[in-house]
């Protein structure tokens, strides 16, 4: 794209995105954020393949799809029998995925062959995005032992994939407290959760990233956004993978169902 900095000896160097997913509900549902997936598919470059960081994988050790044809798993229940329809036939990328591996050099980061697939945090979000699905897509787990340095020391080490026309992408949510959740379509969101919705959005226009890793659980709004660190830590992958001359871009806020914030931003 024209518009896309120009960093690598002419080489285009691909964006980090941030993508807050929400309710599954939002694959199949036209409103205003799936609406701004679909615009920022036009914005995007085309990439070679796309690395998703998902939510919905959480292992031990850190591990890498590498099987040529991922299925698409429908990680939930209770929903609507069009959800479990819904299949996103992208290929996967071996080649790819044996590379990164060989790249990091992490004895504790294991190839993919069989067991994972495409979980509902990335094809809920391509869908709406890449909705040919002819982009190939490798999912990488997060290794749920590890504190959160770690998740951005190797967004860190993935950086180098931007420069080998790889979009790399972290799909979670910000705020994300389900023992709070609200269905009715008229839910107002809590205080809390638009307060650290808010202090994010602060910190990511600061670049103070220490906070954003450190600090996230500090103070009550956060405690009540992040009860679990499963939907946060995708966002710590982005920051790592993010470079300082990168552009900060706000694609998407909202805060659905009282206590799920669906933003979303690029750095590019
Ligand atoms: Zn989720």
């Amino acid at each position: 794209m024209a518009e896309m900095a120009d960093k690598c000896d002419g080489e285009v160097v691909m964006p980090v995105v941030f993508i807050g997913h929400g309710s599954p509900m939002n694959a199949i549902e036209d409103n205003g954020y799936s609406r701004a997936l679909t615009r920022l598919g036009g914005l995007l470059p085309i990439p070679k393949a796309i690395l998703m960081v998902s939510a919905h994988w959480l292992t031990k050790g850190t591990w890498i799809t590498a099987m040529a044809a991922p299925r698409t798993i429908h990680d939930f229940s209770g929903f609507p029998h069009e959800l479990y329809k819904i299949d996103y036939p992208a290929s996967g990328d071996t080649a790819l995925a044996v590379s990164i591996k060989q790249a990091l050099n992490m004895p504790e980061l294991s190839l993919d062959y069989h067991a994972w697939g495409l979980d509902h945090g990335t094809w809920a979000v391509l869908k709406h995005v890449y909705p040919l699905a002819n982009i190939p897509v490798l999912q990488l787990s997060i290794d749920f032992n590890q504190p959160e340095m770690f998740h951005f020391e190797l967004g860190r080490k993935l950086g180098y994939l931007r420069n080998n026309g790889v979009i790399i992408m972290a799909s979670g949510n910000i705020v994300h407290n389900f023992n709070y959740i609200n269905w009715d379509a008229e839910s107002i969101p809590y205080d809390w959760a638009i307060e650290f919705d808010s202090w994010v959005k602060d910190m990511l226009i600061k670049r103070d990233y220490a906070a954003l890793v450190n600090n996230a659980r500090s103070t009550h709004s956060g405690k009540l956004s992040i009860p679990t660190l499963d939907h946060y830590l995708p966002l710590l992958y982005i920051l790592g993978a993010s470079d300082e001359s990168d552009q900060l871009v706000f694609d998407y806020e909202e805060i659905q169902n009282s206590s799920m914030s669906m933003r979303c931003f690029r750095m590019e």
